[in-house]
Order: structure tokens, then sequence, then C-alpha cells
């Protein structure tokens, strides 16, 4: 009879501990968001692949096709290169890849841009069956973000 009642006893206090968890959680303020419906707001440090800064008059990129974000990449994921221009005087930026599945997000390439032409972005929820999709034309992406 005795161990009956203790049996009882241990399975009401089990289940009132069990209780005061859950309502303590029902009261704490939500933490998780509901993605990909909700999303949060990305740290102004978090990197992403980079991308050309438009400038804020022309919307162009200010790149002067100097090179030195391919030189200074140690995993030789930037392509930069460059073609005259309509009157043969100028060169201008035609093309701007970079193969972002062997990026190791360093920062050299931003650090060292002497324009400030490219940052890190912000995208963070890249997802594609290829290694190609992520050969990422950045010029096609910044006429893209306009
Ligand atoms: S962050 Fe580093 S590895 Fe990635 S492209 Fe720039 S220099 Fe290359
Ligand atoms: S370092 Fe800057 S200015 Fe030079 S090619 Fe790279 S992005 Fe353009």
């Amino acid at each position: 009879m005795k161990q009956y009642v203790n049996n009882i006893y241990f399975g009401l206090k089990s289940l009132v501990v069990g209780l005061v968890v859950t309502f303590k959680a029902m009261i704490q303020p939500v933490v998780t968001v509901q993605y990909p419906r909700e999303e949060i707001d990305i740290t102004p440090n978090y990197r992403g692949h980079i991308e050309l800064v438009p400038n804020p008059e022309t919307g162009e990129s200010s790149c002067i096709i100097c090179g030195m974000c391919a030189k200074e990449c140690p995993s030789e994921c930037i392509t930069v290169k460059s073609e005259k221009s309509g009157d043969g005087k100028t060169k201008v930026l035609s093309l701007f890849v970079q193969d972002f599945t062997k990026c190791s997000l360093c920062g050299l390439c931003v650090e060292n841009c002497p324009k400030g032409a490219i940052q890190f972005s912000d995208e963070y929820d890249l997802a594609g069956f290829t290694k190609e999709m992520f050969h990422f034309d950045l010029i096609k992406r910044l006429k893209e973000r306009q």
C-alpha cells in the first residue's frame, strides 16, 4: 500500500515539475522566427559573397579596373576584365566574376580596393545545384539591385 501511494506521489510531482517548465517556457520572450516567412536583420559584420558598390550619383560601379582585388585574393576566385570604350580612349569594366565556391571570406579584396568599389553582401540564403551557380556575375547583380 505504501509503495502504491509513493508511486502516485512521485507521478504527480513529476507532472507538476513538467508543467512548471512548460509554463515558464510559454511566458518567455520568443527568440526564434518563422523562417523563411520571417527574416531577421543581418549584423553589419556579416560576410556574404562580394558585390559591387554602386556610385551614389550614377548608380554605376566605381571600379577603376586596377585588378588589385584579384591580385590580393589568396583563393584566386576573382576575375576582372575590361574592354575599350566606344571612343577607344578609356577602358570600361566588362567582366567581374567571383567564384564563391573558393572564397574563404578573408576580406583581403574588400580591404585592398583603393576605391571602396566592393563590399560584402548580406545574402545568406544561397542555394544551388551546381558549382557554376555560385560563379557570381557582379556586374549583372549590380544592375539587378537597382
Ligand atoms: S574574401 Fe578573400 S577569398 Fe573571398 S574573394 Fe575576397 S580575397 Fe578572395
Ligand atoms: S580593387 Fe577595387 S577598383 Fe580595383 S579592380 Fe578590384 S574592385 Fe575594381
